[in-house]
């Protein structure tokens, strides 16, 4: 029995008002796990109205209140870990043990503003004359939350919880590939006691029910994640509303391999960086720029490694799952087959054991130029491109030769060298001698350039969802 969702406004379960369902599929095998509400802009208005009532009296809580909720949010997700990495894994193909993580990442996002609901405020300023002034962190009202399908779950939560902390009320839009674990959060949260109509959850697709979102000019703050050209259409439709913008675009990390590098320990985290999620990941670590010297030791312990790269379904857990589409894998393939055309080499891991679901083999791009799109150009999928410099100032050049700027790693054990390196990096992360994937819940992250603007995650997100008053009080 295939199950319809139901659009969650208002804290109850309604049918879309198109009166229209679509089919979600499992990517590891094509099989349809389920129908999404085809929504509309009837349902976010509906949605947008629900979060603006309920919007005041959630504001005016106590802090430690909002935090409670939160808290028990957290304790409920931990609790069904098992049942959401499952949901996770099928509706998005990725590996079991991947999915488990973002359950848990999910849980520390509302444990982590939690924690943050009743510490964050203004500050005291000293001016002249007899006037005591101070600044109040007030909440925006609405905040609008368009969310991409690579990490649902995870995203999902950093977009519910850290509004909510300081007293806003969210509409959430999750996408049209992978909505269904974002309705168990929903369900979470609302049995936990978020009030009604402080989350609520429509889904559809983006021309239909993202786009109307994005122009509903009853929300205060628009977040969202996913492609560059849909980022500049949603930035487009919020700014006639005068409605601040966070997005989080792409990006086309670099990892700077420098000589000295310890492979032993680079080797490892670079190739998790790029399969991670079948390398559906906006941070992933996917421009291998290496100095000449030890190019080619580097090129033979990535060949190596990948042909230990497990391939299968995702609740098979291996280390590569599929992506998340047909439409996807013809980007991977239209990708590999451009860098053959500009004269890089492929190097393939493991195939998938069966031609049924999305599969792209694990792939290294072996002399990647830097005039080729490939170079340039995001791909969103399990393959990373090789690039030789020769010295520090061709590395930097060559790391920031992108529109994106979203995380850079540099290898190298030279102390001098890396915080060189890190100053003139152009990104919103970098890391030393690591990796991680967009960095845990408590570093603020974002990007510079075509990868965004704005910062979510960590205390920093907290400055976006809230906006500042100045008081001036007369002492006299
Ligand atoms: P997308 O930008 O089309 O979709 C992201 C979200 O935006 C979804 O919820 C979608 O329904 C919504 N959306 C689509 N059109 C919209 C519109 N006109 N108005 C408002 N909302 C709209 O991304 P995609 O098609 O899912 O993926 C395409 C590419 O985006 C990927 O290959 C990758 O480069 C990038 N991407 C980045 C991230 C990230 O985490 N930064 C995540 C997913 C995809």
């Amino acid at each position: 029995m295939i199950e319809r969702c139901q659009q969650f406004i208002n804290g109850e379960w309604v049918d879309p008002a198109t009166g229209n369902w679509f089919e979600t599929y499992n990517p590891s095998d094509g099989s349809v796990l389920g129908m999404l509400p085809d929504g509309s802009k009837a349902d976010v208005d509906a949605a947008v109205n629900a979060a603006r009532s309920a919007y005041t009296a959630w504001a005016e809580a106590d802090a430690v209140d909002r935090s409670r909720v939160l808290a028990r949010v957290s304790a409920q997700v931990l609790s069904r870990l098992d049942q959401l990495a499952a949901i996770e894994s099928s509706d998005t193909g990725k590996p079991l043990s991947q999915a488990r993580a973002d359950v848990r990442v999910a849980a520390r996002y509302f444990e982590f503003y939690a924690g943050a609901a009743d510490k964050f405020g203004g500050s005291t300023i000293p001016v002249p004359g007899a006037f005591l002034d101070y600044t109040l962190r007030e909440p925006l009202g609405v905040v609008g939350n368009i969310i991409p399908w690579n990490y649902p779950l995870q995203i999902g939560s950093r977009a519910i919880a850290a509004p909510l902390a300081v007293g806003n009320a969210v509409v959430l839009k999750p996408a049209e590939e992978a909505s269904l674990s974002v309705f168990e959060l929903a369900r979470i949260c609302h049995q936990e006691g978020v009030p009604a109509g402080v989350i609520n959850v429509v889904a559809g697709l983006g021309e239909t029910t993202g786009a109307p979102l994005a122009a509903h000019p009853k929300i205060n703050h628009l977040t969202f994640t996913g492609s560059l050209e849909v980022g500049r259409m949603v930035a487009q439709s919020a700014a006639l509303n005068v409605v601040p913008v966070t997005l989080e675009l792409g990006g086309k990390s670099p990892h700077v391999v420098f000589a000295s590098a310890d492979l032993d320990r680079a080797v490892p985290t670079i190739l998790r960086s790029f399969l991670q999620n079948a390398g559906q990941t906006c941070s992933a670590g996917s421009r291998i720029l290496v100095e000449e010297s030890i190019k080619d030791a580097l090129i033979d312990r990535l060949s190596a490694a990948l042909r230990h790269v497990s391939v299968g379904t995702g609740v098979d857990d291996p280390d590569l799952g599929p992506v998340i589409s047909a439409k996807q894998k013809e980007r991977v393939n239209y990708y590999v087959d451009l860098a053959r055309d500009w004269g890089a080499s492929v190097i393939s891991g493991n195939q998938p054991p069966h031609t049924l679901g999305y599969f792209v083999p694990a792939m290294v791009l072996d002399g990647v130029t830097e005039d080729s799109p490939v170079f340039r150009e995001e791909i969103f999928g399990p393959v990373a491109s090789v690039t030789a410099f020769n010295t520090e100032q061709e590395a930097e050049r060559l790391a920031n030769a992108t529109e994106y700027g979203l995380v850079a790693a540099v290898w190298t054990r030279d102390v001098g060298q890396a915080h060189r390196m890190a100053r003139k990096l152009r990104a919103g992360q970098v890391f030393i001698n690591a990796y991680g994937a967009g960095g845990g819940v408590e570093m603020p992250f974002g990007g510079f350039g075509h990868s965004g603007y704005g910062r979510e995650k960590g205390i920093e997100a907290l400055y976006h969802y809230t906006q500042l008053k100045n008081v001036a009080v007369s002492t006299l």
